[in-house]
């Protein structure tokens, strides 16, 4: 740390992404990506967009807004695409939290929300999952707090229910709910429909998973007219042109080859499927992810220790250290292939159970 660096961050520990080791090529199941590129027609919208990159892109991102809205059977006003869905998670915690609302959100979720919580100096409360990782939803009723829920939660893949997600939202009229559905495209269901009846829900999106375009750094939120217009104000005070021209683009590309995203989604159901079949065989345990990653243990073995031998054999995954996770390996979900190539490497290090 340098001496200028401002007193307010010295408690800040930053979010720390996953692993991209340099050294030797990897089967990353790591970082929750896409194992299928991004849709020719991004691609090919995105190289035509790059002829004009000497012209600063739409600061309304009118077209891939007016999209998205139409997806989402909402208007223009209801949207806010962001440079990734961590940006819009950081605009909410700028817009919806201070000393007088805190934040709220579960102990096991995604790790960038107490760092979000700690840079803009928001109190949080962490509240614990049951043991079998999951929410329990009357824990978060009246909170007068702004409350942040992962559906499906990260690293666990365990969803809500859209009738649990509205009982939330219904028990806390006065503060802001949201919901943050990264990993909503691969079976769980989503609160947008909810969007039209309450005026305190958001709903955050992202292109980084179903829609395999995680290096182009796409997101939006979905809420009702006030809160966009709020998170709004936020954006055109940090950065009015979040989103570059060759994003813009692919965003509307990919969003016209809505049939490419939905094979790729069934197909990541099905290998999600054929993977937690194999491992169960293996002895594994696993929670019931309905996001493209898998949440696992085995009893026999610790997981840093998984992790590690899995690395030495050119296999990423992730793991986490927190206590109640270190048994634990989160496994993105990647081509058939790549979960056959984890689960022979497994049955070797298994000893062929
Ligand atoms: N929310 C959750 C739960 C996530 O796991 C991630 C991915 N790390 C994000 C949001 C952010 O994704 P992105 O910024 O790529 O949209």
């Amino acid at each position: 740390m340098s001496r200028f660096f401002s007193s307010k961050y010295k408690a800040l520990t930053p979010y720390t992404p996953g692993e991209q080791p340099q050294d030797m090529k990897y089967i990353k199941l790591n970082t929750n990506e896409s194992p299928y590129p991004t849709s020719e027609k991004a691609q090919r919208a995105a190289a035509e967009a790059a002829k004009k990159a000497q012209l600063y892109p739409d600061p309304e991102c009118r077209e891939l807004t007016e999209k998205l809205a139409d997806m989402c059977g909402l208007s223009f006003e209801n949207i806010l695409v962001t440079n990734g869905s961590d940006e819009i998670l950081n605009f909410a915690f700028m817009a919806f939290c201070d000393e007088s609302c805190p934040a709220v959100f579960p102990d096991i979720t995604y790790g960038f929300y107490p760092v979000y919580a700690t840079l803009n100096n928001v109190p949080y409360t962490e509240i614990p999952l049951r043991e079998d990782f999951t929410i329990d939803t009357s824990e978060y009723y009246n909170k007068k707090s702004t409350i942040f829920i992962a559906n499906p939660n990260a690293p666990t893949g365990i969803a809500l229910s859209l009738s649990e997600i509205e009982e939330i939202v219904r028990q806390n009229p006065d503060n802001v709910v949201v919901i943050d559905e990264a990993y909503v495209d691969f079976g769980a269901e989503s609160a947008l429909s909810l969007i039209p009846k309450y005026d305190n829900l958001l709903v955050i999106q992202t292109f980084s998973k179903s829609r395999s375009m995680a290096g182009a750094r796409l997101g939006f939120g979905a809420a009702s007219r006030e809160l966009i217009a709020d998170l709004n104000t936020v954006k055109f005070s940090t950065n009015p042109y979040n989103i570059n021209r060759m994003t813009m683009a692919a965003g509307i590309g990919v969003l016209e080859d809505e049939e490419y995203t939905r094979n790729n989604c069934r197909r990541i159901q099905k290998t999600r499927a054929y993977t937690v079949s194999e491992l169960k065989n293996m002895g594994f345990e696993s929670t019931d992810s309905l996001a493209n990653f898998i949440f696992v243990r085995h009893p026999k073995r610790d997981g840093e220790g998984l992790y590690r031998e899995l690395k030495a054999r050119g296999i990423l995954v992730r793991h986490f250290s927190k206590p109640r996770l270190s048994d634990w390996l989160r496994i993105t979900i990647g081509s058939r292939e790549e979960m056959e190539s984890l689960i022979k490497t497994l049955r070797e290090m298994l000893g062929g159970n």
